[in-house]
């Protein structure tokens, strides 16, 4: 018999507490009924619940219930994703310190004891929503364990020939210091200017007009571009180019990458300024030269303006130019660029000592076992074998962008720290 007025909260804290204690979605190792597993995404520690992690768990939840009542093994685990940059810029704003300006064990400490007290409420509410996972048994992606299984296929990977270190140029956030995965890209619409500036042909009285958005970066350009087919500028290919202000000299190139219609035809490359400089440097083999430190400041090639940020170097070496005679002219524009998603900053693209990972020599392995799974929707098949077909890369992904690849070999997740 009912009460005359049910009291659901408690109610449901006796039935969830009975579930719990009772290991009633336990899941049984030993039974031979056919399995039903389900990879549940462990909720990021980064200090925002929201109604998107309650709500993507029932989704879950629906169909675990199903194949239960179907009479199948179901394997409903949780965990925390408790490892990682979210991680670790959620600590630093409670604590109000940079993670750098702690001893690095100090740091651990507190992530470990600021992740615990929010993972103990995450729990909770986890629990009071009546989930069925095996709440008992939660993993976290910091544990020793998962340590443990990351280096396990790490060292795996690495006997197998198909991890390798290399010094190459990597998506850099000077903010959060750290190598960005593309997926952690987010592109922002940003007022900035154009500059027309003077390069003169050495030697001559003459110049040509090259425009460009980043005049911070004049002290690490190596050459200059036109297109094969720009009668206009072809006699540049003869001549060396001086880089206004810091005034050393730069050889001209041809390339088709270069447009036509576009401005003077006449580009600077610098390495690296965006994804065209990186395709030019390894094409012509150009020397690299760095602008920044990983923190965002200028390096000693920016003479004066060494050890400044560089939104306030691009504001100098403006001031600088046109005092000098060597800006023409300035165009407001809004354009497009490519910022982290933890924080905002504007990606660099830094060369740094990485791991990386050969996911190129396994296209059709990858191509073959998406063409396996059943996708629902349907047409998430073809957004899948899209990416695998079109990914050219540099031959490798770093490390971080392997998650996806490494569960379809069937290896152990993330082997990223
Ligand atoms: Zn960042």
């Amino acid at each position: 018999m009912l009460d005359k007025k049910y009291n659901f909260t408690e109610k449901e804290k006796k039935w969830q507490d009975y579930w719990f204690d009772n290991d009633i979605y336990k899941f049984d190792k030993n039974s031979n009924k056919p399995i039903y597993s389900i990879d549940t995404p462990p909720p990021t520690i980064n200090g925002h619940i929201h109604m998107g992690h309650l709500s993507s768990y029932t989704h879950i939840e629906t169909v675990a219930r199903h194949h239960r009542m179907k009479g199948e093994n179901v394997y409903f685990p949780f965990g925390f994703d408790d490892n990682g940059l979210p991680t670790e810029r959620y600590v630093e704003k409670i604590i109000k310190k940079r993670a750098y300006d702690l001893p690095r064990q100090k740091f651990i400490e507190i992530c470990l004891d600021e992740t615990k007290k929010l993972e103990d409420e995450f729990f909770d509410l986890y629990k009071s929503a009546g989930f069925s996972c095996n709440l008992k048994e939660h993993y976290s992606s910091i544990s020793p364990n998962t340590q443990k299984i990351s280096q396990k296929s790490f060292l795996d990977l690495l006997k197998k020939g198909y991890i390798y270190q290399d010094k190459a140029p990597s998506l850099w956030c000077t903010e959060c210091q750290t190598a960005c995965a593309q997926s952690e890209l987010e592109d922002m619409e940003v007022e900035s200017t154009f500059n027309y500036l003077k390069f003169y042909i050495a030697g001559k009285k003459e110049y040509v007009t090259v425009a460009t958005t980043r005049p911070e970066m004049l002290c690490g350009v190596v050459c200059v571009f036109i297109n094969p087919n720009d009668k206009k500028n072809a006699h540049l290919l003869k001549e060396k180019l001086v880089v206004p202000h810091f005034g050393f000299e730069v050889p001209v190139y041809a390339d088709d990458l270069v447009s036509l219609d576009k401005g003077s035809g006449v580009v600077m490359c610098c390495t690296f300024g965006d994804n065209v400089d990186k395709e030019w440097q390894r094409k012509h083999n150009l020397p690299i030269k760095e602008c920044f430190t990983s923190n965002g400041k200028m390096t000693v090639l920016a003479k004066e303006f060494e050890g400044m940020g560089i939104i306030a170097c691009r504001k100098a070496i403006i001031e600088k130019l046109d005092e000098e005679d060597l800006l023409i002219k300035q165009e407001k524009i809004t354009h497009t660029v490519s910022t982290h998603d933890r924080c905002g900053t504007p990606v660099e693209i830094e060369v740094k000592k990485q791991w990386f990972i050969d996911v190129l020599s396994h296209k059709k392995e990858l191509y073959d076992a998406g063409m396996q799974l059943n996708w629902h929707p349907q047409n998430m098949r073809a957004r899948y074998l899209n990416w695998v077909k079109i990914y050219r890369g540099i031959g490798a992904l770093p490390v971080k962008d392997i998650t996806v690849c490494l569960s379809l070999f069937g290896i152990a997740k993330s082997a990223e720290k």
